[in-house]
């Protein structure tokens, strides 16, 4: 087989990767897609053209690992028919469950944790008979600075911190992503700067908790600054702020930097304090009601969306109804909602997972009315209004007409006519459905070829 995946790598062995979960692993698939093409391979769409499959792997819910083992299985069972095929896992899965991989799925060739991708070129190269196993988290210092890669794209990600040290009781990230680690600002800069000459012009910051980034002399409003600063870089936006985290200086950056866009995405979870606590956030009700209010004061047009699980051990009627009232105070634009469900490992996974899947059910049922409610009452109000929007797509149900994002996040959908993707246009909005803007075009802001 060694002598086959020689061949392979000669002819430029193809390679499929299939990625699961959150913007941070798609960010990493699209790093690791880089290395594997600067090293020679080729990037395919379909598994029946792969003589390597990889796949990114999360851990954050059950239901995620379910499918990627579902997908692991199907592809090494693939291998009777296709000799010499190489079968990796990587990301948050991997190391959850180390070694053990290879019992839940036996055939896998490599297993490598999360900060681990930088060595998975290596172990494909390796890869013969036996699997490569790989499960250390790695010296995030360690990833320095390169390029980016992902081409003919308006929007990339960027990569600000790793891990997390938060230690939210339902969650796993910090038991497989690690402590947190900041990257140099410098590095930041010099990797935003390389994605603006590959014609990026709108960048996402990332991580799993931007607000507490701190490089040992630069805290995060100053790396919101500095992007500002990149010549050709249009647009900024970040995820996720922890609310505990979001500081007065990090508010007056919003306000004041032109290129931060008005949108915060700040999971708020539950709106009881005893949920709260028991999940141990970090910050009260009023605390979260007090900061919205700021937000909402400084940040004309501030789009807020946000995170909200039911069913935690021991949530009864008053505490879920403290969460549905929360949901109408803040008057979200979306919003994403999940029912609990225990991740060993975790302090929650000690409690009583006490709610009835029934009521979990009908909770969430419930926190989903509400939520449809206030992204349609959030689109409603934005009639009338002039809203700046980069176009970035022609319009799936209409392909005459383009469609783009408003500043706030909002998809925005006019009469594609004189309209090229990665323009940006002034546009009066006309009428919204909860998540589409319909409108006019104004004035060209900025004209893509330029
Ligand atoms: S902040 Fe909490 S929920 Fe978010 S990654 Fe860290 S531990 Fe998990």
């Amino acid at each position: 087989m060694l002598m086959e995946l020689r061949e392979n790598y000669q002819k430029g062995a193809r390679v499929l990767i299939r990625t699961y979960g959150c913007q941070m692993n798609k960010y990493d698939s699209e790093l690791l897609m880089g290395i594997l093409v600067d090293n020679g391979y080729r990037l395919v769409d379909c598994e029946r053209d792969a003589d390597v499959i990889l796949v990114n792997t999360c851990s954050v819910r059950e239901h995620a690992e379910k499918r990627a083992l579902g997908r692991l299985r199907q592809f090494v069972g693939m291998k009777s028919n296709k000799p010499g095929l190489i079968v990796g896992v990587y990301g948050c899965m991997a190391q959850r469950y180390g070694d053990e991989m290879l019992k839940e799925v036996p055939g896998i060739d490599i297993v490598a944790g999360p900060d681990s991708f930088p060595r998975i070129l290596e172990a494909v190269r390796n890869a013969e008979s036996s699997a490569q196993i790989c499960t250390t988290l790695g010296d995030f210092d360690g990833e320095g600075w390169r390029p980016y890669r992902k081409t003919n794209s308006l929007s990339g990600w960027c990569a600000i911190t790793r891990g997390c040290n938060n230690y939210c009781s339902y969650c796993i990230v910090p038991y497989v992503r690690g402590h947190e680690r900041s990257r140099p600002l410098d590095d930041i800069i010099r990797e935003v700067e390389s994605a603006v000459q590959q014609g990026v012009r709108e960048i996402t910051l990332l991580g799993q908790n931007v607000n507490s980034y701190f490089d040992g002399e630069h805290d995060f409003a100053d790396l919101l600054k500095a992007a500002n600063d990149i010549e050709g870089l249009w647009r900024i936006r970040f995820a996720t702020s922890h609310p505990k985290d979001f500081s007065d200086k990090l508010i007056s950056a919003m306000r004041e930097l032109p290129k931060v866009c008005e949108h915060v995405h700040l999971p708020v979870q539950a709106g009881s304090n005893r949920i709260l606590k028991l999940m141990n956030r970090g910050y009260s009700r009023e605390d979260y009601l007090e900061l919205v209010d700021k937000i909402k004061d400084n940040v004309n047009g501030v789009a807020l969306t946000t995170d909200l699980l039911t069913g935690f051990p021991t949530e009864n009627e008053e505490d879920f109804e403290q969460t549905l009232d929360l949901m109408k105070s803040v008057k979200y634009s979306g919003a994403f909602t999940f029912k609990y469900s225990p991740r060993p490992g975790t302090k929650a996974a000690e409690m009583e997972n006490d709610v009835p899947e029934k009521t979990k059910i009908s909770r969430l049922e419930q926190m989903i009315k509400v939520q449809q409610e206030s992204a349609a009452e959030f689109s409603r109000n934005l009639v009338g209004t002039t809203q700046e929007v980069m176009f970035e797509e022609n319009s799936p149900k209409n392909p005459r007409n383009m469609r783009g994002r408003a500043r706030n996040g909002k998809i925005v959908e006019v009469t594609g006519e004189g309209i090229k993707k990665g323009d940006v246009w002034t546009v009066k909005i006309n009428d919204a459905q909860t998540w589409v803007l319909f409108g006019e075009k104004i004035d060209k802001l900025i004209d893509n070829r330029q």
